[in-house]
């Protein structure tokens, strides 16, 4: 038997994609990104829960400290230097900060923060529109 259980989160972020792209996703703009993260295992706790609810938040608190309001660019963007210079928040990737990418470096917090013998970090979605996403399996 395998449990699975789903935590969504939101946060405000602005981005674009300027590695090897061309289009209109090289201008800068933002989106509501929308988080889901599942989480297995084969066994439950004593409170005969995968996981509490409660404790999946610490994974809201570093996406709240290190992505909400930030603008997310690839290390090479040359708009990284005004970003800093002029002290806004920044989160820079080492890929394109595509929805595909966004998810990975989120899967690695979520393995950091809850991945242990008993719990798998099953997967990673985020979409950056209603009908736009990417899912990132372990
Ligand atoms: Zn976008």
């Amino acid at each position: 038997m395998t449990y699975e259980i789903f935590k969504e989160f939101r946060f405000e972020a602005a981005h674009r994609l300027v590695k090897n792209y061309t289009g209109k996703c090289t201008n800068n703009h933002g989106h509501s990104w929308h988080v889901r993260i599942h989480l297995q295992a084969n066994s439950l706790d004593e409170k005969d829960m995968l996981i509490d609810f409660q404790e999946v938040k610490v994974l809201k608190q570093w996406i709240d400290d290190n992505l909400d309001h930030a603008t997310l660019l690839w290390e090479n963007d040359p708009m990284c230097a005004y970003i800093r210079q002029s002290e806004q928040r920044i989160y820079v990737t080492l890929k394109n900060p595509t929805s595909e990418h966004i998810a990975e470096i989120i899967m690695q917090q979520a393995i950091r923060l809850f991945q242990n013998n008993r719990i798998n970090v099953a997967c990673v979605e985020v979409n950056e529109t209603c009908t736009t996403g990417a899912k990132i399996y372990q």
